[in-house]
């Protein structure tokens, strides 16, 4: 089960995965991260998943990632009398805080903060930008439309503003019972919907008390305006193109994700492309051409993880997409023009011990004949430097923790694995030499560099490097005492 690419990949667990023989499956495909959709399933059937999961890790030895994502602030309309009906282009069309039934001339928007925030001429986006109205007048309790898109409008549609920036609190109460709930089941990344300020990202933090890393959803407007200040209060982003694409016009999302992708890496931040990758998929065993090209591209540009929804929630062919991810990261990233490109957009600010020691490992294992970098991590800041830096050799992180080898599974190139308690260097080398040799990456003649800090068991620490034998034998012999 050890991977042969770098690139990891997140599966979202849903009715068409939810039992432990195709949770199992996904996880043998290529799947390194699940992801729990809090849109989606009640708190049994999320709490059964996570169970499941925990349940492979000790039935693999593997650590494995389980990211819970928050449904966010989603506006959503409310009923109408007959579930739905047909508006067309240039006819007017009321919203609401009247929770009686709909027609075809009004509907309730469930939301007083929204009618405020509004403003003549700003686009209200419903059912994913399918059907689109522009507000000619607004008060505290209504707007007044006019459709330029029609078709059919249906109960509880999504409904997106991209113009404005929403005076909605970053987490709504059903966010606030469904984060208490994941924190205490034990999940590693929290996933934060609708994320349009850093604050947004603070709060969702204090509540989380540091029992989850935090990762922000981009996907509005704001959020890619407010980019910088949100990605440095957070621990890792997504780039989450169906509802930007949704927000945004369609065409602005390729260069958006190029960006963010770079500002990423270059922060040493993990970044996730998301959202029909595969889409096809759901339907269909094989893939088009041209959604194979988009997962060749994410990989490409240097993300840590692509990202199925659908494609393995509620789709046919759940083990086939995760294959087909895990068939084209192995053949891109033997691809000699991804070497090329991958090193030369090597980037970010170096101002650390720890970050010249990481450039050090890597210039060192392209110069030689060295295997992997080995890397001891406490809170997993050091092994993702190490990614950041995108070697070619294989990186194994070592860490006592349980809960950063999880984390990092979500990191570019990552191999976690959880050892004892290391006392000194000499000790440490040697487990790194064991579990680089037990999990097939080097033989008992490879040499490989460690890195690590000490005192041990301290994070922020990383101050040594070594390039070591992998045989125990040599290495009591080189050892500088
Ligand atoms: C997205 O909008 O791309 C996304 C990943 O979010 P969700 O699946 O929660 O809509």
């Amino acid at each position: 089960m050890r991977r042969l690419r770098k690139i990891k990949i997140v599966a979202t667990l849903g009715p068409a995965s939810g039992d432990y023989d195709t949770i199992r499956k996904l996880f043998e495909a290529g799947a390194d991260v699940f992801r729990l959709n809090m849109s989606h399933g009640s708190h049994d059937e999320i709490g059964e998943r996570h169970r499941i999961i925990r349940q492979i890790e000790k039935d693999t030895g593997r650590p494995i990632a389980i990211l819970a994502d928050l449904q966010g602030p989603k506006l959503r309309l409310g009923v109408f009398a007959n579930g739905e009906e047909e508006i067309s282009a240039g006819q007017d069309f009321r919203l609401d805080l009247d929770e009686a039934e709909g027609d075809a001339t009004r509907v309730q928007l469930p939301h007083r903060e929204i009618f405020e925030a509004l403003e003549p001429g700003a686009s209200l986006l419903v059912n994913d930008g399918k059907i689109r109205l522009k507000v000619k007048e607004h008060g505290a309790d209504f707007a007044d439309c006019e459709v330029m898109v029609g078709g059919t409008i249906s109960n509880r549609k999504g409904v997106n503003v991209p113009d404005v920036e929403l005076p909605l609190a970053a987490l709504s109460d059903k966010d606030r019972k469904d984060l208490d709930f994941v924190c205490k089941l034990g999940v590693d990344w929290l996933a934060l919907s609708f994320v349009q300020r850093p604050r947004d990202v603070e709060e969702a933090r204090e509540l989380c008390q540091g029992r989850a890393a935090i990762l922000s959803k981009i996907e509005k407007p704001t959020a890619v305006k407010n980019f910088t200040e949100i990605m440095a209060v957070s621990d890792g982003i997504m780039v989450a193109r169906g509802d930007l694409g949704v927000e945004l016009p369609v065409q602005n999302v390729p260069p958006i994700q190029k960006r963010l992708i770079r500002q990423c890496r270059a922060s040493a931040k993990p970044v996730i492309v998301a959202t029909q990758m595969l889409e096809s998929m759901i339907e269909s065993p094989i893939p088009t051409r041209a959604e194979v090209s988009d997962v060749a591209t994410a990989i490409y540009e240097g993300a840590d993880a692509v990202m199925l929804s659908a494609e393995s929630a509620a789709g046919s062919y759940p083990v086939e997409a995760v294959s087909t991810m895990n068939n084209v990261a192995v053949e891109v990233e033997s691809d000699p023009t991804y070497i090329d490109v991958i090193g030369a957009s090597r980037g970010g600010e170096k101002e650390t011990v720890a970050d010249a020691i990481v450039s050090a490992a890597r210039e060192i294992a392209e110069t030689t004949d060295i295997r992997a970098i080995c890397c001891y991590t406490q809170s997993g800041t050091t092994a993702t430097l190490v990614a950041r830096e995108r070697p070619q050799v294989p990186i194994i992180a070592l860490t006592s923790m349980t809960g950063t080898a999880r984390r990092l599974c979500l990191s570019w190139g990552m191999h976690c694995v959880t050892t004892g308690e290391v006392g000194r260097f000499k000790e440490a080398v040697i487990n790194a030499a064991r579990a680089a040799r037990s999990e097939g990456f080097v033989t008992a003649e490879d040499q490989i560099v460690v890195t690590a800090g000490v005192p041990f068991g301290q994070a922020g620490t990383t101050n040594i490097l070594r390039v070591a034998p992998c045989e125990e034998r040599l290495i009591y012999s080189t050892d500088p005492g």
